[in-house]
């Protein structure tokens, strides 16, 4: 058996690894355009921004070293031009000597992955307008580096964006990030994604949100004039374009497999494309949602990974299919992590989903054990209870909570489930009810309907004839309430409940929505039917709506609505 690979880095190389493990005797050939193969792209912004100081830390292999060790037939600096399905052959080119050739293929394994956007703007071929994708790129912005780049733009608020700009940042530049929707990381609910935003600007990047770049012009003595959509002009030494990825699939195209509109190839449930003997793995094809089904683009180096070794399966006869994918990522923005897993609140609902969130601030382990980090927590689920994307930001603990909830969605597990995990536990780590126990019970009272929930969203639509109960302590209410709201600690509740407001919806809220739970089960069990707790509490509240003006003074333990 012969396959050839287009594509040496993440799904290409994983695949031929896998494949010599399962088959000493296959011929396998992989071909590569660039200089290097089986390097770390995702290392890439760590190495610009000198985290990784030494560049070869990045490359893991070479030619010679996959020889040794996997007997593989490495050609770097060699690209394939053409792709003859029904001869089962490629046509390659020696970069180095020009040299065209045909290679034979019993099986062929595409890996070619993405190819940064480049917006059609003017000065988008400019020298300091540049991408991150290959380890020439990096020593390109290396090289603006070294010559005294001061000033950089970064367009895209992705995670590519986002590391680039905290690299720069690292490196001593000023640093703009432009980003074309009205949040940073548009894959998280915009409530999630304030967080990172403030980060950023504490990291010291000016943040420029709803904004577009509209070209980019050459300046006297070597920058660069950056036009914005607002009108704004931005002098540059360095542009980095992080606006998102486009399939390498032309080659494929031009050999007539099947594409979808995004321009991804189509793969069935065995990764084999609409040619016979032709797979597709990584960024270059279409995966299926986990949660909705629906077929998306995911372009992460995991799915990458275990696609190539997947294909490897198929063909040496180990079964080998495709996992769906839940788009899990993650990514640090100076002092603050942000991670997803599974389907955004938003895009759950322009899906037409009908969905449930908990929004909870816990510790990342117990209180009072010194060091513990707020964790910003956010559950997405069904109104079934199944668990269907999980968001978080903060420090320490993210990553361990989003991977429990990958791991959840991935198991189809309800939020009962979460409720009943067996986490570890010991306070350095942890609280005894982690998280995402804490997430689960939260979910499960609003299933029973021991908890309802209100939002951002609903003081815009709250009639009239409804109350603002604040039940904070009486000094932080002074220090800052929502305007009209009532404040009876949640202490005091019980014998103060004359002066709330009886026959008239009740929207209860605290700092962080444990305070107004516990006031909701005392008016639910008094009388009061239509009462709600702020969910996540002013602390989400006030990432939602950033303009949200609080008022200052005593409260008057009237009502402050006026009514009688
Ligand atoms: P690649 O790994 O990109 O490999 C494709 C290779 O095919 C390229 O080397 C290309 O030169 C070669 N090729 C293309 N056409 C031809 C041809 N005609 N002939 C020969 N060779 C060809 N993902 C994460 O999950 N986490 C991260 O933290 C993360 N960080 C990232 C940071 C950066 C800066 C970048 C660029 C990506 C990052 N990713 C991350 C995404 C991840 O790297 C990709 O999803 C993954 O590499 C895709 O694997 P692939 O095999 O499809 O493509």
């Amino acid at each position: 058996m012969k396959v050839v690979v287009v594509g040496g880095v993440a799904g290409g190389m994983s695949f031929a690894a896998r494949a010599r493990r399962l088959a000493e005797d296959a011929e396998i050939v992989v071909l590569e355009r660039d200089p290097y193969v089986s390097y770390a792209n995702c290392g890439l912004p760590y190495h610009l921004g000198g985290e990784i100081p030494d560049r070869d830390a990045l490359i893991l292999h070479t030619p010679k070293s996959l020889a040794d060790s996997l007997a593989l037939d490495v050609r770097t600096g060699h690209e394939v031009l053409s792709i003859d399905p029904p001869e089962h052959e490629v046509r390659v080119r020696d970069l180095a000597t020009g040299r065209e050739y045909v290679e034979s293929y019993d099986a062929l394994v595409l890996s070619a992955g993405a190819t940064p956007v480049r917006p059609g703007i003017p000065g988008v071929d400019l020298p300091q307008v540049r991408t991150l994708r290959s380890v020439p790129d990096v020593d390109a912005l290396q090289g603006l580096l070294a010559a005294g780049a001061t000033r950089a733009v970064v367009v895209g608020a992705g995670f590519i964006g986002l590391e680039s700009a905290e690299a720069l940042r690292h490196r001593g530049l000023q640093v703009t990030l432009v980003e074309l929707a009205p949040q940073v990381l548009p894959v998280l609910d915009p409530e999630m994604a304030r967080g990172i935003e403030l980060a950023l600007e504490r990291g010291g990047v000016d943040v420029r949100l709803a904004t577009s770049v509209t070209g980019v012009y050459d300046d006297d003595g070597g920058a660069v004039q950056v036009v914005l959509s607002d009108g704004g002009t931005l002098g540059a030494d360095l542009v980095l374009l992080a606006v998102g990825v486009r399939p390498e699939t032309s080659l494929a195209a031009d050999a007539g497999l099947i594409r979808n509109a995004r321009g991804s190839l189509v793969v069935d449930a065995q990764l084999r494309t609409t040619a016979p003997g032709v797979y597709a793995v990584g960024d270059a094809i279409e995966v299926v949602d986990a949660v909705t089904g629906a077929q998306v683009s995911v372009p992460l180096a995991g799915l990458a990974n275990r696609q190539g070794r997947a294909v490897a399966d198929r063909i040496f006869g180990r079964g080998g299919r495709a996992t769906t994918a839940l788009g899990t990522a993650i990514v640090r923005v100076f002092d603050t992590v942000a991670a997803t897993t599974g389907r955004s609140e938003t895009a759950l609902r322009a899906a037409g989903v009908d969905v449930h969130t908990v929004h909870l601030h816990p510790g990342h382990h117990a209180g009072y054990f010194p060091g513990a980090q707020a964790l910003h927590l956010k559950v997405v689920f069904g109104v079934d209870g199944r668990v269907l994307g999980a968001q978080a930001t903060g420090g320490e603990g993210v990553d361990k909570r989003i991977d429990v909830l990958a791991t959840a969605i991935r198991a189809g597990l309800h939020v009962h489930d979460l409720a009943d995990l067996e986490l570890a536990y010991a306070p350095p780590f942890n609280s005894a009810k982690d998280p995402v126990n804490m997430a689960g019970f939260m979910a499960e009272n609003i299933l029973a309907g021991d908890l309802a929930l209100w939002s951002a969203a609903d003081l815009d639509t709250a009639g009239p004839d409804s109350v603002l109960l604040d039940v904070r302590s009486r000094a932080e209410y002074a220090a800052g309430h929502l305007p009209g709201a009532l404040n009876i600690p949640h202490t005091q509740l019980r014998t103060r409940l004359g002066e709330v407001p009886a026959g008239v919806p009740v929207h209860v809220y605290c700092a962080s929505g444990f305070r107004s739970y516990l006031a909701l089960r005392v008016l639910r069990q008094s009388g009061w039917d239509h009462v709600r707790s702020l969910s996540g509490g002013l602390a989400t509240l006030r990432l939602a709506r950033p303009a949200l003006t609080l008022l200052t003074g005593e409260p008057t333990d009237m009502l402050a609505t006026g009514r009688p």
